[in-house]
């Protein structure tokens, strides 16, 4: 007997086999147990979870020698036609390539003969697929279906089967398989097989399946090919399907992050001198930076505990924000790729735009610092070190409009009134600037309102933010008082109104004029 590839040798044949799919196997067992038979069943999940194994084994259920029962016996003649994939009761159809009307009509004709066992299963997989006669066609057949007739419809896309079809279906949501079900599959698997597999090899397997089984087994009979027989570590497994190692990611990230655009590019060639294909390092990047979002967010259910711990210290190293905006620059370098004359120079440049990112700053900041107080978004190359601070720089040398508007008030007014502003929170609206005092801090608010205070605030603020800024002073109960007046804190984000449209306007022609990006 030749080889069989792994994905069909360790097709589940019981419903207990099922991984991931615990859900689905019981109810089903449970419903075929009480003779309560659907005529039509709708599997939705992504590729490789097991729809069409499930609606194998639901024929299997209901035409063993013993069936309808929940535990096909596996030895009967249906049993192993179906299992073999020669029982004349079972008709699987790809809805992707046999589309049309003509295959449905055929299938009308087909159904109309009594089955040799106790039902007829037409799977029809990629349901959505099907043109809209051969929807309209099959919708006939389900709105009166032959007693001896069980469809079961599987689909990758839901939305796109006609709702009328939907209505008539008893539906099962399969679930992408969790890393961890699949590493454990396929470490037992390889023990089976006699597969020397390490453990930390099998996690990178599974997570490169990204959710289905049948892609794992096959990343894994790809493996072990290239492996020749031998031990499967890590390094076999990333040099057998080009992937970029981990500790390569952070490598290339922390150049990133750590604004060093020439050890960005060094590190890229590496890759590339030791055979990573440039598509393979871009998906990489765009993988790993999207798991660490996901744990700067603390949303580390589904990610293996290896990755969260070694993401989770350099994940301190950008912000939610920053992360955003170099997956979007990411995705679109991923997309361009495949059309670009010259890759290797288009990723080479997105690297040193990359680490030449500024962090990011909020609408509102731009638009009350439109002024010379706002820094390029990128920063020309200098042979200082490299920091993370380029933010933090950029305060120390110009001020906020916000801090410039503390100061000038100081300064007319005194230090001793200059510092009540410490207990404010500041909000800019439309024209106006809104000091906000906790209720319990009423004297402060007093104080302020006095028409000296108030002009003074209203020069200050105009200087600022333009002629004619007015000051509001109001109270806000239950709010403790900010301590601390900074470009950051003064804003109470609850308070902070839309942009208007003339704002965005404004926002575009900021934006344009430095080639930066909006992230919403
Ligand atoms: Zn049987």
């Amino acid at each position: 007997m030749g080889y069989k590839v792994l994905a069909l040798k360790y097709r589940p044949q019981r419903f207990e086999e099922l991984v991931g799919q615990e859900h689905i196997a019981r109810t089903l067992q449970n419903a075929i147990g009480m003779g309560r038979i659907a005529h039509a069943y709708l599997f939705t999940g992504p590729r490789g979870v097991g729809k069409t194994t499930t609606a194998r084994l639901i024929a299997k259920a209901l035409n063993c020698r013993n069936g309808p029962t929940p535990t096909p016996c596996n030895e009967c003649n249906f049993c192993r036609d179906i299992t073999s994939g020669n029982s004349p009761d079972v008709l699987e159809i790809d809805g992707a390539s046999n589309r049309g009307i003509d295959e449905v009509r055929s299938l009308q004709e087909k159904i109309q003969y009594l089955p040799q066992s106790n039902y007829r299963v037409i799977i029809i997989d990629e349901v959505h697929m099907l043109t809209k006669e051969a929807f309209n066609a099959l919708l006939k057949v389900l709105e009166e279906p032959p007693k001896h007739i069980v469809f079961v419809l599987a689909t990758t896309e839901p939305h796109k089967v006609l709702p009328t079809i939907l209505s008539r279906c008893q539906r099962f949501d399969f679930r992408r398989i969790p890393v961890q079900l699949i590493k454990e599959h396929l470490l037992s698997v390889a023990r089976r097989e006699n597969i020397e597999l390490d453990e930390s090899a099998a996690l990178e397997l599974a997570i490169r399946a990204d959710g289905g089984l049948r892609d794992a087994l096959s990343l894994l009979d790809q493996v072990f090919a290239f492996a020749v027989g031998g031990r499967i570590e890590p390094a076999i497994v990333y040099n057998a399907l080009g992937l970029v190692p981990l500790s390569e990611f952070i490598q290339i990230a922390s150049s990133i992050l750590n604004k060093n655009p020439l050890q960005a590019i060094q590190h890229l060639n590496a890759l590339v001198d030791s055979g990573r294909d440039l598509t393979s390092i871009a998906e990489s990047l765009v993988t790993n930076f999207h798991n660490m979002l996901l744990v700067k967010l603390g949303a580390t259910s589904e990610l293996p505990h290896e990755i969260v711990e070694n993401l989770s210290s350099f994940a301190q190293l950008a912000t939610k924000e920053d992360l955003l905006r170099i997956l979007f620059i990411l995705s679109r370098l991923q997309s361009e790729l495949k059309y670009s004359l010259k890759p290797k120079y288009q990723f080479e440049q997105t690297l040193i735009r990359l680490a030449l990112l500024d962090s990011v700053i909020s609408i509102r900041e731009l638009l009350a610092g439109e002024d010379k107080s706002i820094a390029c978004e990128e920063k020309p190359v200098t042979s200082e070190t490299p920091g993370l601070s380029t933010e933090k720089k950029r305060e120390e040398v110009v001020q906020s409009p916000k801090e410039r508007f503390c100061a000038l008030f100081e300064q007319s007014r005194g230090q001793g009134i200059g510092a009540i502003l410490e207990h404010a929170s500041l909000i800019i609206d439309e024209g106006r600037i809104i000091l906000e005092f906790p209720e319990e801090q009423e004297t402060m608010a007093t104080i302020l309102r006095r028409q000296e205070n108030i002009k003074a605030l209203e020069r200050s603020a105009s200087l600022v933010w333009g002629e004619n800024t007015k000051v509001e002073i109001i109270l806000k109960k239950g709010v403790p008082g900010a301590k601390q007046v900074s470009a950051e804190k003064m804003e109470t984000k609850a308070n902070e109104p839309e942009p208007s449209k003339a704002e965005m306007d404004k926002v575009k022609r900021i934006l344009e004029s430095f080639d930066a990006t909006l992230i919403g």
